[in-house]
């Protein structure tokens, strides 16, 4: 058989670092992987890409390709003698590709994946719901309850798909088959997944009607959950196991929800920090005043003083959000918007052109102010 090179396989030059292997091997192991791939021969394709990668990611198996090419990891190859003899190509089964597939297929709402081999264990898939808050929900906390849809182990065959177990038969519950196939090269022997069983090994007198064979059904579940207080909107809650069932005794995946908050009709929120615009008249301003102003927590009285100005802001130490999740308490600013009169009283006109005759000289600022349009007068 004529292999491919490893470095044609990757699609890198022999001089390619460990980092240009690395990317390089993972888009292709994201294209053709069984799992998700639509390519034709992915399977084969993928091995290929899998192969290449466990020798050229490894700089000793590297180095020993380098030398002797396809050979040095065929039995009794020319490279062979020179370590060990008995180095009879790799269990590529046995390679950790975790680091590198934990971040394809992880990710939310990823992929569903399909079974290849149907023994083996593994975890169910994430999933992620939208919930919708009001402000004061997301800055108390609430109880919300929700259904979920998820995918579990059918109750009615307890996850096996039929009933009237018994080993198959057609290959003696190793979940796979060897044949022999005779070609022009030759007869070799070739394994593959089981079609009768499917790979489990086991055969059923009867097919479960709760989920066709699957094993697998989809259940809505009914789940009170606790919404911290603080949260906002973008916030993601982890709610872990509580995504779809694993499979032949796999984990659970997790379930995340992504919070959306209204706005509040009057507070603002920034983070923790909550802004109250509170409207005071022109004496209110001039003169001072006391105001009864609302917070989260009930009104208090806020004092005023005299000569305040629109944008003036008054913070109130620890009135903002209490975060559960950080542990930070908030501050509340409450910022003043002096309102203009529109309609005025023949008297309330009088006073107030009594008001503008108010010296504003005495203000430094001001009157570097007034002399310098003096000055710009052309
Ligand atoms: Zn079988
Ligand atoms: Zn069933």
């Amino acid at each position: 058989m004529n292999k491919k090179d490893y470095y044609e396989v990757l699609g890198v030059s022999k001089s390619a670092s460990q980092d240009e292997i690395k990317s390089a091997f993972r888009k292709l192991a994201k294209k053709y992987h069984p799992d998700v791939s639509k390519e034709e021969n992915a399977e084969a394709k993928f091995k290929e890409v899998q192969e290449a990668y466990t020798v050229l990611s490894d700089e000793q198996k590297r180095k020993q390709y380098d030398q002797f090419g396809h050979a040095a990891f065929e039995q009794g190859g020319a490279g062979a003698g020179g370590f060990g003899g008995g180095f009879s190509g790799f269990d590529f089964n046995g390679f950790d590709y975790s680091d590198i597939f934990d971040n394809i297929f992880d990710g939310i709402g990823g992929f569903g994946r399909r079974s290849s081999s149907s023994s083996r264990a593994r975890r169910g898939s994430d999933s992620l719901m939208g919930m919708k808050l009001t402000f004061e929900e997301a800055v108390f906390g609430c109880k919300k309850e929700i259904n979920l849809d998820v995918i579990e182990d059918c109750d009615n065959c307890r996850g096996k798909g039929g009933f009237g177990e018994s080993t198959c038969d057609a290959c003696h519950g190793s979940g796979t088959v060897t044949q022999e196939q005779h070609t022009i090269f030759g007869s070799f022997l070739s394994k593959t997944t089981c079609s009768k069983c499917g790979g489990t090994g086991k055969t059923y007198e009867r097919t479960c009607t709760s989920c066709h064979g699957t094993g697998r059904v989809k259940k809505t579940k009914n789940l009170e959950i606790k919404v911290p207080a603080g949260v906002d909107t973008g916030t993601r809650l982890k709610l872990s196991g509580k995504g779809d069932a694993g499979v032949n005794g796999g984990a659970n995946g997790d379930l995340y929800i992504e919070f959306k908050v209204s706005d509040h009709e009057f507070f603002v929120r920034d983070e923790n920090d909550i802004y109250l615009e509170v409207p005071i008249t022109i004496t209110e301003a001039i003169l001072g005043c006391k105001k009864e102003v609302p917070t989260l927590y009930g009104n208090v009285t806020l004092t005023i003083p005299a000569g305040s100005e629109s944008g003036d802001k008054h913070r109130m130490r620890g009135k903002g959000i209490d975060n559960q999740a950080t542990r930070q308490k908030g501050d509340m600013y409450v910022v003043l918007k002096i309102v203009t009169p529109k309609k005025l009283s023949r008297d309330q006109k009088k006073l107030l052109e009594e008001l503008s005759k108010t010296n504003l000289n005495d203000d430094n600022d001001i009157k570097r102010y007034l002399k310098y349009v003096e000055k710009n007068r052309k």
